[in-house]
């Protein structure tokens, strides 16, 4: 009996041992790279099993582009959709259907997540060239967001030849989608970037910038921020030039070309993803005035900056800001 319980009171005491040994291991700092969802994505990843967390980060992006978001990928449910002009879609991409629907509603059509077709036929990412006009109005008369029925888990296209693209929120969607991950495990502090939208994880404040939206790789302005989503859309992302005129990658719906406000980039803060990103194609299309109620609505916080170098916010965001180039200016509040 003495000799049971002097087994069973060694079997705990290294049990114990094991157990504070295991918990000593002390978080580690492990970062990393990829191309997913036609853009280069970036992990950064402070935990106790960085590796594995990066590993599962990096699959996540990849499973969400070839499952769901993926235009070209064979049998990702926007594939199917665009190919059978329906489809039926699972609880968490009905949401994000209602959310990008919603949004193009409220902003007026100026977002628009069927626009696949006018796109294609500016080429950006292929082989870019000014489309001719009648086939660009042709493609144009067959998109519209309100074309989009969504009864249920199940979404229809009323035009068989509208495309539906997550191009301007797919992103950001993946970033909620590494964000519920992120929540099961032990981590401490991540900062993910899939193209130009960023998760900021963890306890404390970060620092992301603003890039330079005259191409080159260093930061205009820096952003102080508490655990958040932050996207950037610019004109400077995907553009060519042809007879001496620019023209980049985000549309006007109304007449198919790349809007011209005098906007060259727009930042978007938000908790969620989806809306750091859509927000940030949808309020550059709208431009400030319109742009600034849109992210109100929901809650999001938005800076704006022109081609004269001058940047728009509220002092609640401008608070958060710091201005690295001396080449560009807040504007005056009143
Ligand atoms: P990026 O792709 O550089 O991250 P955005 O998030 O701004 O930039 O998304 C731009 C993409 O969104 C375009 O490449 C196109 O696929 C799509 N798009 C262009 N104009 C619109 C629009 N008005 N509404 C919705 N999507 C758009
Ligand atoms: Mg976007």
């Amino acid at each position: 009996m003495k000799k049971k319980t002097a087994i069973t009171t060694a079997v705990g005491v290294v049990l114990f041992a094991a157990l504070i040994i295991f918990d000593a291991v002390q978080p580690r700092f492990y970062s990393s790279s990829f191309f997913s969802m036609n853009t280069y994505c970036s992990a950064e990843v402070e935990s106790k099993n960085p590796e594995k967390n990066l590993a599962e980060i990096q699959d996540i992006v990849e499973k969400l582009d070839l499952e769901i978001l993926s235009r070209s990928a064979e049998n990702s449910v926007v594939y199917n959709l665009n190919k059978n002009g329906e489809s039926v879609l699972d609880a968490e991409t009905s949401e994000y259907f209602s959310l990008l629907a919603d949004i193009s509603k409220q902003s007026g059509g100026a977002f628009d997540f069927t626009l696949g077709a006018v796109s294609d036929l500016w080429g950006f990412g292929t082989e870019p060239s000014v489309p001719d006009k009648t086939v660009l109005d042709d493609a144009l008369s067959h998109s519209g967001y309100e074309k989009v029925a969504l009864s249920g888990n199940k979404i229809t296209l009323g035009d068989k030849n509208a495309v539906v693209d997550f191009g301007a929120s797919g992103k950001g969607i993946a970033l909620d989608s590494i964000r519920s991950y992120l929540d099961t495990q032990k981590i401490k502090r991540s900062v993910i970037s899939v193209g130009g939208s960023v998760l900021l994880y963890g306890k404390g404040d970060f620092t992301v910038g603003i890039r330079d939206p005259k191409g080159s790789p260093s930061s205009i302005a820096s952003i102080k921020t508490e655990s958040t989503c932050v996207s950037t859309s610019g004109n400077y992302e995907r553009y060519f030039e042809a007879d001496g005129k620019r023209y980049h990658h985000i549309l006007n719906p109304e007449t198919g070309y790349p809007v011209e406000n005098g906007l060259v980039s727009v930042t978007v803060i938000s908790e969620s993803g989806l809306l750091s990103d859509a927000l940030s194609t949808a309020c550059f299309v709208l431009g400030i005035e319109e742009g600034t109620a849109l992210a109100e609505h929901y809650g999001a916080k938005v800076i704006f900056i022109t081609d004269k170098n001058i940047i728009y916010t509220d002092s609640e965001t401008e608070s958060m800001l710091s201005v690295i180039d001396q080449n560009y200016r807040l504007a005056e509040t009143e």
